[in-house]
């Protein structure tokens, strides 16, 4: 692919052997991403796979007694679960920082992805590294603090939009790192106080980064250098 071309801002596309690119390339187009547009509706027939070139989508999970928060980035891509053959997800899918991705349709995805073992592989690849940061994650969240785990969570954020700037609220952050909202609150007001981020109600700055770095837990590293590998 091309180092201008649109998709090579996308760290899944980029890393596409030349032949799968060139399968899946007249498939994408190029779509805007705004704040709060919903991509898949819970239970919904699902049709399109995203590849984030910049802005954020945040998977919400939903459980019994609880909803999970992921965030994808420009490394990731959104609708792994059609490589699997799963239509309905229960899962809902919007945007969380305005953006643009590439999108393909699903069912066109699927065509491609089983007539190429390189393709399969690619996102089982991908699934894989999805898994491992969902243990590290589910491990972070049993064992260290809320303000560290917050500060993980920021981090990690901040480097899949790549930005500083985040629009998260709350209740948002609480979902991601299985926290109580009002825990969430008292750490954001620790980490304000020491002049590490600030926020109004739904926008959220990292100020210091690297005094957020030496308040994150250790999970931070791990998660960062697993997806650089
Ligand atoms: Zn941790």
């Amino acid at each position: 692919m091309a180092a201008t071309s649109p998709g090579s801002q996308n760290r899944l596309l980029r890393e596409l052997s030349r032949e799968d690119y060139r399968s899946l390339a007249p498939h994408l187009k190029h779509v805007a991403l705004s704040l709060h547009d919903v991509l898949v509706e819970r239970n919904k027939t699902n049709h399109h796979v995203y590849f984030p070139l910049a802005g954020l989508i945040g998977v919400h999970t939903i459980f019994a007694d609880h909803v999970s928060l992921d965030m994808v980035g420009k490394e990731g891509m959104v609708g792994i679960f059609i490589a699997a053959g799963v239509k309905t997800p229960h899962a809902r899918i919007a945007v969380q920082g305005s953006g643009s991705a590439m999108r393909v349709a699903a069912a066109q995805f699927r065509i491609l992805a089983d007539r190429s073992g390189t393709l399969q592989r690619h996102m089982h690849r991908y699934t894989c590294l999805m898994l491992k940061h969902s243990a590290q994650t589910s491990r972070c969240n049993g064992l260290h603090t809320v303000e560290a785990r917050l500060a993980r969570c920021l981090l990690e954020t901040s480097d899949r939009g790549g930005s500083r700037e985040l629009r998260v609220t709350h209740e948002l952050l609480a979902a991601a790192i299985a926290a109580r909202r009002s825990n969430v609150t008292v750490a954001a007001n620790a980490l304000r106080f020491r002049n590490l981020i600030d926020y109004t109600r739904a926008r959220l700055t990292i100020i210091d980064r690297q005094g957020l770095i030496k308040v994150a837990c250790g999970c931070y590293g791990a998660n960062a250098t697993e997806k650089e590998k």
